[in-house]
């Protein structure tokens, strides 16, 4: 028997191989409904949701959300388009602290963007290489951001030694040449839910070696969906994990099995030995001595 069968009886597949949800943004979801985002995603074989930070205050405000609930851990950093007018030594030094924190597991979300209404370049690059190095300095690999962008980020991972930590390339959606020069880099691919849909990316999943996919669902609040049912969310991961098993010809198990291996592996520095899965809430004092 498959060690991961999917059921769609409750409306949900559902993982038997614990699953880590390597890029999402929980934090951000409503107050009152965060429990439910983490009960359910646990009810789908998610063992581990990294929750990665935007910005300096997103970055705390996950590390204290880790704290009460173990099945979340914590990504330091500042997005290319969250960054301040000015990213300086007090920046830096801030960043610093952030990364001490025992929940942190990965340097993200950093990266570069192109969209128009992004900062302007020169700062982005100048935040981003000083993330990378921030990385190194902490043993943390980066999981990057890319949009429209791909040389640009290649070249700083290049440059600044970031092999050194290696990490993910979020949303991966490129093709199969910037597929080979993230795997050239030591990197990973992380596949989300564009997966189900585009039959291109699909084209380029099949050939990713399987020590190097990890998978993710980038969950962040949707208002702009009527349905809230349709909001993405990490219990949607098994779907994601069952489309790659499909493109690439292996048994679901498998790629849950080694997709949750290789991110444990990439985030060795603050994961090892880790025994997934995590609870959703912290088991208070007074039960641990039972
Ligand atoms: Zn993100």
């Amino acid at each position: 028997m498959a060690a991961m069968e999917l059921t769609t009886s409750a409306g949900m597949p559902v993982s038997t191989v614990p699953l880590i949800d390597g890029h999402t943004h929980v934090d951000q979801y409503d107050g009152a409904e965060i429990e439910g985002v983490l009960e359910r995603a646990s009810a789908a074989g998610v063992g581990l949701i990294i929750a990665a930070g935007v910005s300096i205050p997103s970055s705390r405000r996950i590390q204290v959300l880790a704290e009460s609930h173990p099945i979340v851990r914590a990504g330091v950093g500042i997005h290319p388009s969250d960054l301040p007018p000015v990213v300086d030594g007090a920046v830096e030094a801030e960043l610093r602290r952030l990364a001490e924190h025992p929940a942190v597991a990965v340097w993200s979300e950093t990266g570069l963007d192109a969209l128009p209404a992004s900062p302007p370049a020169d700062l982005q690059q100048r935040a981003f290489r000083m993330q990378i190095r921030l990385a190194r300095e902490f043993a943390l690999p980066l999981v990057v951001h890319s949009r429209g962008t791909d040389a640009e980020v290649l070249r700083a991972l290049r440059e600044e030694g970031a092999s050194e930590v290696g990490g993910a390339w979020h949303y991966f959606g490129g093709d199969l040449r910037l597929a080979d020069a993230i795997v050239d880099l030591g990197f990973h691919v992380s596949f989300a839910k564009t997966l189900l849909r585009s039959t291109e990316l699909q084209a380029v999943a099949a050939q990713v070696p399987l020590e190097r996919v990890v998978i993710e669902t980038d969950s962040y609040p949707q208002p702009f969906k009527k349905k809230r049912q349709r909001w993405t969310e990490p219990w949607n991961l098994p779907q994601v994990a069952a489309k790659l098993a499909e493109v690439k010809g292996v048994a679901p198990d498998e790629i849950g099995r080694a997709a949750t291996a290789n991110y444990l592996r990439m985030a060795r520095s603050r994961l090892a030995n880790l025994a997934l899965p995590l609870s959703v809430r912290a088991q208070p004092a007074s039960a641990s001595r039972a």
